[in-house]
């Protein structure tokens, strides 16, 4: 048999997370925080967090868009990897749980970094093209509403400049896109996304096994 990516047991998660994970002291708290929330796991994994970190800091990114904030893990991540003058577009529809994301930003000192747009990720993806920012950001990182994902592609496929990188949380979703029975809205959503991305020629493309599965994106020159 070839090799395959290997199944992650309990055991092999643990030994993961004990032998890798550098969770600072405030994303620790921001999970124990997001813990007690009826919605906790809509959050990312800390080695996803951890894995998105050392992406940004690998392409230096400077500029960047999240889609899909909820209590603000993934934008701390993205934040405490970039450069002072470093410029995060936080989109969210919801004020009161984007309100811990805020003090959380606040106390992690990455505040001034992070400009929190409440309202809908497309309309706010539109003004960013109207007021001329297509190719101005360097990376994108969608984990919003499922059955918006090929629009939020797109149109980051425009915001974002060549050579920049698109990450798309929930590829996976649970395993339920492998389960032909299941056709619920959003697992169609995600396997039409992900069918249509394998065929998508603007972007190189690997879709990693890591946290519920995330695609990333290279856009080409
Ligand atoms: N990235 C976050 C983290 O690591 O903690 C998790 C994001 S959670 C899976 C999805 C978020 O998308 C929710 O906070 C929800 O309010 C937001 N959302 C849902 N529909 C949206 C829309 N149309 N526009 C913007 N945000 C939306
Ligand atoms: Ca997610």
């Amino acid at each position: 048999m070839s090799p395959r990516t290997l199944e992650l047991t309990d055991r092999l998660y643990d030994y993961l997370l004990a032998v890798s994970l550098r969770e600072p002291a405030i994303l620790q708290e921001l999970r124990a925080v997001t813990a007690r929330h009826s919605a906790a796991r809509m959050q990312i994994a800390p080695e996803q967090g951890q894995f998105i970190a050392l992406l940004v800091q690998l392409l230096g990114v400077q500029r960047a868009i999240e889609i899909g904030t909820f209590t603000g893990y993934s934008t701390l991540c993205v934040a405490l990897a970039m450069p002072e003058q470093g410029e995060i577009i936080a989109c969210d529809i919801n004020a009161n749980d984007t309100a811990i994301a805020q003090e959380f930003w606040q106390r992690a000192g990455v505040d001034h970094k992070i400009t929190l747009q409440i309202a809908p990720a497309l309309t706010t993806l539109n003004r960013l093209l109207a007021a001329g920012r297509a190719g101005d950001f360097d990376f994108a990182f969608i984990d919003a509403d499922k059955k918006n994902y090929t629009h939020y592609f797109d149109r980051c496929c425009e915001l974002v400049r060549p050579g920049g990188l698109i990450a798309i949380d929930n590829v996976l979703w649970y395993g339920r896109v492998a389960d032909l029975a299941n056709q619920e809205s959003a697992t169609e959503a995600i396997r039409e996304f992900n069918a249509r991305l394998h065929g998508d020629p603007r972007v190189d493309l690997s879709l990693v096994p890591i946290g519920d599965g995330l695609t990333l994106a290279r856009r080409r020159g």
